[in-house]
């Protein structure tokens, strides 16, 4: 019947396990990838569920964030998390795998789902009428799973879709309705692990919109900022790709630190650095530069370092940002990079069932949706691909629990501010705060995953109860 259709876009690590999870649930669905006649600028061939870089899907121990997100995926029946154990490689306490044979045992499965028909063609067209449009063939739900290199037609497409959404939102500012293709990414730091006997809380005097004490800043004198300066400059990048090249020349507003730190000895110092309208409250004077730090979730428990999108190796910004007094054992939840990112400004435009608010029956899943890391797109692709279903098949749909790290991920990019929303991966941080405090952080990450797991068990129930 060609109304029960599901039709994927993508088949990725979202969309694969998307079309999977509908097939699962009895309904005919049609994923559309169009490698390997035309190609990403990262993937090396035709087949689905290509892993661009990395071959490791982060640890496997429940008690840190990757690993319980996995664990969560295995407990829904996640045909990409199930495959990836199967096909494992040695890594220690991390789930990596054999990325081929990983690739090769997902495209077999897709291709031999009775329910699922592969076009390998590229969607060029959402809304209009055209030769490879989909809603010209799409009858039901569609899902758009075409990650961080969505093609530059279809990227166009969901523009035009998504800038029409923007009088959904009162007051939010134009900017923040469609499509960003991010280069530079600022590290992210958990708030506990900030020094306070260095930093301190406060606005600049001369921001009037600020509340005070809004901002963490590490103050640095002159002395420091030399040192600090001078690492950063010296520090190791990571080599750009070609295509990252052009797009951090189209980039020119957004520099990374160390660049800026280049055009001068005290280019940072005037710039994100600058420490007008700040007195360190330890000597009561202003000092010579400021590292600003902005809150970067609801509950408060992450921060982001205010101009600091970086390229440096993941490695070297560990060891170079630590040197910023305050910072001296900071914790990275997420690092800096850059590279050419598509994503929508999720919190504008999609509800936590991953539907989009102007047209309910679209859905957006993976890296587009403002998800981060394999194993978070996976589950976006768990998400969407169960809810399609559910929307065709009459029942309502799926919100996960926050105390789930997959609920949270999703509250967080549903909920995060639209004004600075970057793509975010599985981290403790975006758990609403435990009612009681429990000491030390392996006995926190144990305690925040059985609380999960038992909030996971009521999903599992209610998905029985109507499946
Ligand atoms: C250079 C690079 C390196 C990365 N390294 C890592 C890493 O080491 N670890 C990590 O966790 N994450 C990494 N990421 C992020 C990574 O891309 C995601 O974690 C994951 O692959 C995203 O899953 P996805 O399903 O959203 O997108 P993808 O896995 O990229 O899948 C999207 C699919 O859509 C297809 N597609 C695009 N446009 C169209 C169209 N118009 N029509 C039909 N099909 C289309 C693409 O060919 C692709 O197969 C990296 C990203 C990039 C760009």
């Amino acid at each position: 019947m060609q109304t029960s259709d599901i039709t994927v876009i993508g088949g990725g690590l979202a969309g694969t396990e998307a079309a999977w999870q509908a097939a699962e649930r009895g309904i005919r669905v049609k994923l559309y990838e169009m490698r390997p006649q035309t190609m990403t600028p990262a993937h090396t061939g035709g087949a689905l569920a290509e892993l661009v870089c990395s071959n490791s899907l982060g640890s496997n121990l429940i008690n840190r964030a990757p690993g319980l997100l996995k664990e969560e995926l295995r407990r829904l029946g996640s045909l990409l998390i199930t495959t990836a154990d199967a096909h494992r490689v040695p890594a220690g306490s991390a789930l990596a795998v054999d990325r081929e044979g990983f690739a090769a045992a997902i495209t077999q499965r897709i291709q031999a789902h009775p329910n699922i028909t592969l076009i390998r063609e590229e969607v060029t067209t959402l809304m209009q009428t055209s030769r490879r449009s989909v809603s010209e063939t799409a009858s039901g739900p569609v899902i758009i799973a075409s990650g961080p290199l969505t093609s530059a037609r279809l990227a166009n497409a969901i523009h035009e879709l998504t800038d029409s959404d923007a009088p959904l939102l009162d007051g939010a500012p134009s900017r923040n309705s469609g499509l960003y293709f991010y280069d530079a990414i600022a590290p992210i730091v958990e708030l506990d692990s900030i020094n306070f006997e260095r930093a301190f809380r406060a606005s600049r005097y001369d921001k009037g919109e600020e509340v005070a004490g809004d901002y963490i800043n590490c103050p640095l004198n002159a002395e420091e900022y030399r040192s600090f300066t001078t690492e950063l400059v010296h520090a190791e990048q990571i080599a750009l790709r070609e295509f990252e090249k052009e797009d951090a020349h189209f980039f020119e507003g957004c520099l990374p630190v160390e660049v800026l730190a280049r055009r001068g000895e005290n280019a940072l110092a005037f710039g994100p650095l600058r420490p007008v309208g700040l007195r360190d409250p330890r000597t009561g004077q202003r000092p010579y530069a400021v590292v600003q730090l902005r809150q970067d979730n609801a509950a408060g428990t992450l921060y982001n370092l205010v101009g600091f999108q970086t390229n440096l190796r993941y490695g070297e910004q560990k060891r170079v940002f630590r040197l910023i007094p305050g910072l001296e054992q900071a914790e990275f939840v997420r690092y800096g990079s850059m590279h050419r990112n598509t994503y929508i400004n999720a919190p504008y435009l999609l509800y936590p069932t991953l539907q989009l608010r102007s047209h309910p029956e679209i859905f957006f899943a993976g890296q587009i949706a403002g998800l981060e890391g394999y194993a978070g797109n996976i589950m976006g692709g768990w998400l969407a691909g169960v809810n399609a279903a559910r929307w065709l098949q009459g029942q309502e749909l799926l919100i996960l629990p926050p105390e789930t790290m997959s609920g949270a991920l999703i509250h967080y990019i549903t909920h995060a501010d639209p004004e600075t929303f970057q793509p975010m991966k599985a981290n403790f941080g975006l758990f609403p705060s435990m009612e009681k405090h429990v000491r030390g952080k392996r006995a926190r990450g144990e305690a925040r995953a059985q609380q999960a797991l038992a909030a996971l068990e009521n999903v599992k129930a209610e998905i029985k109860s109507e499946g």
